[in-house]
């Protein structure tokens, strides 16, 4: 994520600012150190001017000093007016003021010639006063009250040359020091402006020295975000062997080392994803509270949901197992699941068998949930059920029936002339339906498992239905049938049918509809065989006129051991396996069978077998 960095946060910033510090820093130690040092030294050169010229005045002064203590009337040379005139020469060049007193402290000469009335006056001066009483120099700056100037007083008292080295007087000098001030002013400002330069040019060179530096770190942090961005193609110019260098040279190396690890990822999402899209089983992946965030494909089809309507809904709520399940048991123990996902009359069962997606610290993440149709599966595991069932059935009832009449027969009835051949007759009978049911079973297990082979010949289908109507015909008239009114009647095409079919099996379809016909027709009545031939097929039917089949048993006769009246379908000896078989064996030729009905007014069974028409010239070719 791009975060801005403030301007005070930026590296540029901080060395450019330290730097400046540091110059600041220094320069304010360096200006200090000078200042002070020149000063003390402009102070101290100015103080010893002033001592050379206070010495050179005190040698002047001393000997008209001495005059003026002896105070001899008849000197020709008037001490004060010299000492005064030796003053006025003296001032000027920075001196402004100068005053000599003699050792009563009167004043007995001034260099200001404004003030020529104190000469002869007793000097309030301190300065004179301490340097009489500490009999020493008394140097000092003072302040002038009228101009504010600071002011270098010295006050020098003069001694006699002689041996006893009388207390003379005193010389008094003033001189305006401000020059030498206003001189360090001038340096310190001189040095001020030096700084701010130096400063400013620091600044501009900090500025540039940062910037060099900074450049590249600018460039890694551009990189650096590409990458996060998932741009792999830049690559970082590496300016030298120092650390900044090595840095960018290794973030070169880490942007093609997650280049290569996101072009594997992508690849190994890509055949994940073609591995979700074409699987056949429906897989949907939750995150840990059961919300979906992947379904494939199947998984949206099984489920008749789209993918934006089931992301992030409840995997539970979905599969509408709620009530059953929950997450909580999933989580505990992985049992599978059984999905009833029919919908809009569409049977469907699922089986949802779940797994955790777990991290290696045991964290479970989400949960894999992966649909399996067992539709099929299921509708083949109940017809085995049901399979087994009727077998089982079929056989006890037969077992049973046989059992009680030779249970009867073995309590004395063999004897019985008239109930023994009847009772035998039974057992038989139960026997011969047994075998039939079990050679019936064999024949279909053959069927479906593929091992039943066809014979196929080229046969006259008109002249193998006449053929099957003749013997039923000759049937019905024989002593068994004499009873029943049936009548066989044949509307056969006059032409030969040539068709490929296996004519035993063919024959025994036949004869198991024409049974039927004259089973299912108590009263007796005709039986109509017919033929008619389209383009690509010859159809067979077969009509009765007896009980019929209800409407809704129409499309079941043709499954295993489905038989409408189950007891008079047994009392007629039959299995219930007859028309499973026919369908069975029709279909193996490629044709189909099928049958309508009006419920007490007789039944037509169809049988349509594929059909090439014969054709003069195919003969020889
Ligand atoms: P079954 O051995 O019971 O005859 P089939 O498979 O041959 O077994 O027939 C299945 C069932 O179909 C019969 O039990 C009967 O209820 C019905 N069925 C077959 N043919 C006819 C027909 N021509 N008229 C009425 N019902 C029939």
């Amino acid at each position: 994520m791009k975060k801005k960095i403030r301007f005070y946060q930026s590296i540029n910033t901080k060395i450019v600012f330290v730097i400046v510090l540091l110059l600041v820093f220094a320069l304010q130690l360096i200006g200090a150190n000078f200042t002070t040092q020149i000063e003390r030294q402009l102070v101290a050169n100015f103080q010893e001017d002033r001592q050379v010229q206070m010495s050179f005045l005190e040698s002047a002064i001393l000997p008209l000093l001495e005059l003026e203590a002896n105070n001899t009337e008849d000197n020709e040379v008037d001490p004060v007016q010299e000492i005064n005139s030796l003053l006025a020469d003296f001032s000027g060049s920075g001196i402004t003021d100068l005053q000599v007193v003699n050792d009563d402290l009167v004043v007995v000469g001034t260099s200001d010639s404004t003030q020529q009335n104190i000469i002869g006056q007793l000097s309030d001066d301190v300065d004179l006063r301490q340097a009489l009483f500490t009999e020493s120099t008394v140097p000092r700056q003072v302040i002038d009250p009228v101009t504010n100037n600071r002011r270098w007083k010295v006050v020098e008292p003069v001694f006699s040359d002689a041996d006893d080295g009388q207390f003379l007087g005193a010389i008094l000098m003033e001189s305006n020091i401000e020059s030498v001030y206003a001189q360090i002013s001038q340096i310190t400002w001189i040095f001020l402006q030096s700084s701010a330069v130096a400063i400013i040019l620091s600044l501009v060179l900090a500025n540039m020295v940062s910037r060099a530096l900074t450049k590249p770190i600018k460039e890694m942090q551009i990189q650096t975000r590409q990458i996060a961005d998932g741009d792999y193609s830049g690559t970082l110019k590496v300016y030298g062997e120092d650390e900044l260098g090595q840095l960018a040279g290794l973030i070169n190396d880490l942007s093609d080392d997650v280049a290569e690890a996101q072009e594997s990822i992508d690849a190994e999402r890509r055949r994940l994803n073609s591995v979700l899209t074409h699987m056949t089983d429906g897989v949907v992946a939750t995150d840990r509270r059961g919300k979906i965030i992947i379904i494939n494909d199947m998984a949206q089809t099984m489920l008749e949901r789209t993918d934006e309507e089931a992301i992030g809904e409840n995997l539970l709520s979905v599969l509408n197992v709620e009530e059953e399940i929950t997450l909580r048991t999933i989580l505990e123990k992985q049992d599978d699941v059984l999905v009833n996902a029919s919908e809009g009359g569409v049977a469907t069962l699922l089986r949802a068998s779940f797994s955790l997606i777990q991290r290696e610290s045991g964290f479970i993440s989400g949960i894999v949930c992966v649909l399996h149709d067992v539709t099929e599966q299921e509708r083949i595991d109940e017809e085995r059920k049901q399979f087994v069932s009727n077998v089982s059935h079929e056989l006890r009832t037969s077992l049973t029936s046989m059992r009680s009449y030779i249970e009867a027969l073995a309590d004395g009835a063999w004897e019985d002339p008239e109930l023994a051949p009847r009772f035998l007759e039974v057992t038989q009978n139960e026997t011969d339906r047994m075998i039939r049911m079990i050679q019936d079973l064999l024949h279909l297990s053959r069927i479906d498992s593929g091992k039943s082979s066809l014979e196929l010949e080229i046969v006259d289908i008109t002249e193998m239905l006449d053929h099957v109507l003749n013997r039923f015909d000759m049937l019905i008239h024989s002593a068994e049938y004499e009873t029943r009114n049936y009548r066989i009647h044949k509307e056969l095409l006059r032409e030969a049918i040539f068709v490929e079919v296996d004519p035993d099996r063919m024959i025994q379809v036949l004869d198991n509809i024409m049974n039927n016909a004259i089973k299912y027709s108590p009263d007796g009545g005709t039986i109509t065989g017919r033929m008619q031939k389209t383009d690509d097929a010859v159809i067979i039917s077969i009509s009765d006129e007896g009980m019929g089949i209800p409407k809704a048993d129409l499309n079941k006769i043709f499954t295993r051991f489905y038989r409408v009246d189950r007891a008079r379908s047994r009392a007629m000896g039959g299995s219930g396996l007859g028309l499973a078989i026919s369908k069975e064996v029709v279909e193996q030729h490629g044709g189909r069978i099928w049958a309508e009905s009006k419920e007490g007014k007789g039944t037509t069974f169809y049988l349509s077998l594929p059909y090439v028409p014969f054709e003069e010239e195919d003969e020889w070719v």
